[in-house]
């Protein structure tokens, strides 16, 4: 009997369209571009990959475009091993796309269009209710509408599931929402938005983590970027150092974690030990450059 909990993945699918540039094109402007690139992306896509990658039976509930990437996104999920029961093809609306263009200098501007996955609405959860039913580790991004954040969070956390809310990108929360997750996993940045505190070291990542605590989260981690993370649980604080490594491109980097974090922790892992893991996979990450191309495999850790 396999004894490994499932986790549901929530959350956004987009394409990403990378164009590389020598200086990003002005108002107006027609630019000639060098190398153009079709990658799989969106933090709900990404993490539900770095999960399955890294050893999680992962399921996903997500909304695609019918066309020519949303088909080329489910084949992916597929290919990575994902059930793609609660994937649905919208018949009106577009698949997500994010266009990014990146300068010489490593600068990048980004334009998404969510399109499918701003009405990936609470009546596909319930369609694909099961799915909630049968897992324990839910993870959550903020590229759905909230409402549907909101609702997953409150049925899961119902049924005694565990909810990990991955706040980005940063936007306002409401209080109803702390109180329905289980564990919340800001980078910087997004914990000086949610709770105006900047992190200059242990004390201030203790003091926004009370913030979160003040408000009904159990676990808080606060990914620290090349420093690792900060934890606070119950019984634990602290920093957990991530690994030395030689950084090409920290694109994902958050994701990996988090679906990491969600991996170890549907494997029987402690906060601690799920931490480091996902440190050590995020650190292997930022080695490669892309996406979810970057994301490691089990077997890259254990080397
Ligand atoms: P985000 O990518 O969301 O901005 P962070 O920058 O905090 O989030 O990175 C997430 C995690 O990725 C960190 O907690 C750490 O484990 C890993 N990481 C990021 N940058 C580096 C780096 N330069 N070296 C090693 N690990 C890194």
């Amino acid at each position: 009997m396999d004894k490994d909990q499932k986790i549901l993945v929530v959350g956004s699918a987009n394409t990403d369209m990378v164009i590389r540039v020598d200086e990003f094109p002005s108002a107006g402007q027609t630019l000639m571009g060098h190398s153009f690139l079709l990658n799989p992306g969106g933090k709900g896509a990404n993490q539900a990959v770095a999960a399955a990658r890294l050893g999680g039976q992962v399921a996903m509930i997500a909304r695609l475009g019918n066309d020519l990437f949303g088909n080329q996104t489910i084949e992916n999920f597929r290919k990575e091993g994902l059930n793609v029961d609660g994937v649905v093809l919208d018949n009106k609306l577009p698949s997500g796309v994010a266009q990014i263009v990146v300068e010489k200098s490593g600068e990048n501007t980004i334009v998404v269009a969510g399109g499918a996955n701003q009405a990936l609405n609470t009546r596909q959860v319930n369609k694909y209710y099961n799915l909630l039913q049968e897992s324990e580790v839910i993870l959550l991004q903020l590229e759905i509408p909230l409402d549907t954040v909101l609702y997953v969070a409150k049925k899961a956390t119902s049924l005694g599931k565990k909810v990990i809310l991955n706040p980005a990108p940063a936007s306002k929360l409401p209080n109803e929402l702390y109180s329905n997750i289980y564990a919340i996993t800001p980078n910087e940045t997004e914990t000086k938005f949610l709770t105006g505190t900047k992190i200059t070291g242990e004390e201030s990542a203790q003091h926004a983590a009370n913030y979160f605590h003040d408000k009904g989260v159990k676990v808080v981690v606060i990914t620290l970027g090349v420093a690792g993370a900060f934890l606070s649980t119950p019984n634990f604080a602290g920093t957990l150092p991530t690994l030395e490594v030689e950084a090409v491109d920290t694109t994902a980097a958050g994701d990996t974690f988090n679906g990491a974090l969600a991996a170890g922790l549907s494997k029987g892992m402690n906060w601690q030990e799920a931490v480091t893991f996902a440190n050590k996979a995020a650190a292997l990450s930022v080695t490669k450059h892309g996406a979810q191309a970057s994301v490691p495999f089990l077997k890259d850790i254990q080397e």
